[in-house]
């Protein structure tokens, strides 16, 4: 059961310090969601820190700047820790995930919190913390963090507003996904009155791409295969397409969904190689498909038209392995 809005205020109010988790492999979601509750937080006096454990990818740094963003081992993430520590000890907070295995190698820190609170919108997402709160009907977490920082009257202003504005924005593809709903648009009209620079975060996360990325771009369409009968397409992204191209893996993030944009296609998906055997796969359906499930049966989740897994195979492996198992579920 979610607990009040209310209720997750109170734990805000009542403590000093504060360590936000973000996803590994953060996106504008949960970054920029991290990022408002950082600004927000901060307003109101409190110590807070966000703790990676991956590096940011580059359209997202804009979001960070003025943010205290460490990572979890660095010596100013130690020394936070320990200046909380000293002090009673923070309170941790995951954003736009709820399992460990979204912060794998900050377990530790995470539970090592007097308090843990979850603000989340996966559909497949468990209530694992003291405080929770998840909605799977809100397009983005930062929608829920719009709504946790207004209804409560904690501190709202510009910064707030563009972080907020930058997870909405990318969680519904623009506010074009059918998760899009009137919230979206209003929340968004009502960030104007905070003076958010919308043309500004929409040229930061949209349009700065590299000539590299388009390369790899090329690549991955080089590589699209489409099957049962044009209802599904899968490509990767592999480390040789990455050194030959000169692009770097968060290059090809939006991909997935660009792959579901093809007529006729229900089914999307990208597996990615992170490293030798460890593949992340990404999966995007366009109207019935619960490709939450397909991720689901992986070990993964996600939303029924956007979810993701890894896999500890090889590529090719995994290629065949994800293709039978959607064509066993569609
Ligand atoms: P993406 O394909 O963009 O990485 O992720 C699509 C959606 O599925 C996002 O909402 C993301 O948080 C979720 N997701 C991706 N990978 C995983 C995973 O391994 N486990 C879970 N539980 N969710 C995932
Ligand atoms: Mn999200």
């Amino acid at each position: 059961m979610n607990n009040s809005f209310f209720e997750i205020a109170q734990i805000l109010k009542e403590n000093k310090y504060f360590i936000l988790f973000s996803h590994i492999s953060a996106d504008a979601d949960s970054f920029g969601s991290c990022a408002a509750l950082w600004h927000s937080l901060t307003l109101a006096d409190k110590e807070a820190v966000i703790l990676l454990e991956d590096n940011l990818a580059e359209n997202l740094k804009f979001l960070g700047k003025g943010v205290k963003v460490f990572q979890y081992d660095s010596k100013e993430g130690e020394a936070f820790i320990k200046e909380a520590e000293k002090n009673g000890g923070y309170v941790s907070i995951c954003v736009d995930c709820a399992s460990v295995d979204r912060f794998p190698k900050r377990e530790e820190l995470f539970w090592n919190g007097k308090y843990t609170v979850c603000l989340d919108h996966h559909l497949t997402s468990k209530h694992i913390c003291d405080y929770n709160y998840i909605e799977p009907s809100a397009s983005a977490t930062g929608e829920i963090l719009y709504k946790l920082i207004k209804s409560t009257k904690m501190p709202l202003d510009k910064n707030v507003g563009e972080a907020i504005f930058a997870a909405i924005t990318t969680d519904t593809g623009n506010f074009q996904y059918s998760n899009t709903n009137k919230e979206s648009h209003l929340i968004a009209a009502e960030l104007y009155d905070l003076g958010v620079d919308f043309n500004k975060v929409s040229i930061e996360i949209y349009e700065r791409s590299s000539l590299a990325a388009l390369k790899l771009q090329a690549m991955v369409l080089s590589a699209l295969e489409i099957f049962n009968n044009g209802r599904c397409c899968i490509s990767f992204v592999s480390q040789d397409m990455l050194k030959e191209t000169g692009a770097n893996m968060d290059d090809s993030e939006g991909l997935v969904s660009k792959l579901r944009s093809i007529d006729g296609v229900e089914v999307s998906i990208l597996l990615r190689e992170h490293e030798n055997n460890k593949i992340k796969g990404s999966l995007r359906s366009k109207s019935d498909a619960d490709v939450a499930k397909i991720a689901q049966s992986f070990g993964g989740g996600g939303h029924k038209k956007a979810a993701g897994f890894t896999l500890n195979t090889s590529i090719e492996e995994a290629l065949k392995r994800v293709s039978e198992e959607v064509i066993k579920s569609i």
